[in-house]
């Protein structure tokens, strides 16, 4: 500690200090008024159900709209809010917004499509986190199945916290949610995981599909598959961008796909318009398939 002016060493370091906390500081404003302004924006990305060729869901995903900079991709800002602990703020306000979005449907009549958000694991540390978004859904009266938290595999990096997520997911199953494992694959997820807890969902990360003419990738996406078959749970396959990827997933059997293949994420009115036009389109063929 400093006491006085001690020397030019120690007002260096009380600078340094000052300046970080003013930083600090700096980003929390930031970030209030960000949210204030509603300059963090949803983008919807469909999933698609591959035997019924039907639109089966959707990922929100978040953006930043930085005036005068553009739009901001979460690895450019996400880092940042995880290491000050406000990515949970963020989650929180896109789990609502996603809310309204699917009162908003609602209140128009539309057919609910479940939604999915992303669940930073901050969150986990928090016993009662549940509870808060449980009462954002009470609020804009959402059925809970319809929605999705997708936890991405490096929350099981700390083993300390594998107890953690556990009771997390057996108390978002408790009070109706969906839960789905993301990044499948991509780094830290061990097969062993998938008999610890009880998901609705397996996203296979994209780097799964990156070489799938290579024999020894179409098996190992096979025996995915099967598994996943074996033990109920759904399998999204994720960032497919072509169609002989996607054709070659329907072969196996994959139960939906998410990639640019058929959108890329979209704002939500964009979402809405190619919804239409996606049901549009398949409505008709639906009737005469088997
Ligand atoms: P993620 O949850 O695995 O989301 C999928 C990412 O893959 C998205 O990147 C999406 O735009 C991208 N993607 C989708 N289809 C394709 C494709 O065909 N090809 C390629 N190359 N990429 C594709 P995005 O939107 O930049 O998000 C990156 C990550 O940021 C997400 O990965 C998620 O982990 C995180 N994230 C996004 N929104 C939120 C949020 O609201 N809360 C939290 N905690 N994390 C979020
Ligand atoms: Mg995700
Ligand atoms: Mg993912
Ligand atoms: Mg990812």
């Amino acid at each position: 500690a400093c006491k006085f002016n001690q020397g030019a060493e120690c007002a260096f370091y009380d600078a340094v200090i000052l300046k970080q906390m003013n930083r600090e500081q700096e980003l929390n404003l930031l970030l209030d008024e960000a949210i204030r302004n509603h300059d963090f924006l949803v983008y919807l990305q469909p999933k698609i159900n591959l035997a019924k060729q039907q639109l089966g869901g959707a990922e929100a995903l978040i953006r930043w709209q930085i005036p005068q900079a553009g739009l901001l991709s979460p690895a450019e800002f996400m880092p940042l809010f995880e290491r000050n602990g406000k990515i949970r703020q963020l989650d929180l306000y896109m789990f609502e917004q996603v809310c309204i979005i699917m009162r908003k449907w609602i209140l128009q009549g539309k057919e609910l499509i479940p939604i999915s958000v992303n669940l930073s694991r901050q969150h986990f540390y928090e016993a009662d986190f549940l509870y808060t978004f449980d009462a954002i859904a009470e609020k804009y009266q959402i059925p809970r199945n319809f929605l999705e938290f997708e936890l991405t595999e490096s929350i099981f990096l700390n083993p300390d916290q594998i107890h953690l997520v556990k009771n997390g997911i057996l108390k978002m199953h408790e009070l109706g949610f969906k839960c789905s494992l993301d990044d499948f694959g991509s780094g830290y997820s061990s097969l062993g995981l998938l008999k610890e807890f009880e998901v609705d969902a397996l996203k296979l990360d994209r780097i799964f599909f990156l070489d799938i003419e290579n024999k020894k990738a179409k098996d190992v996406i096979g025996c995915l598959i099967d598994l996943a078959k074996k033990l109920h749970v759904a399998i999204v396959a994720e960032g497919i961008e072509d169609i002989q990827q996607a054709d070659y997933l329907k072969q196996l059997h994959c139960d939906f796909i998410q990639g640019y293949v058929y959108s890329k994420p979209l704002p939500v009115d964009e979402f809405e318009q190619w919804a239409s036009v996606w049901q549009a389109n398949h409505a008709a063929s639906e009737v005469h398939i088997d």
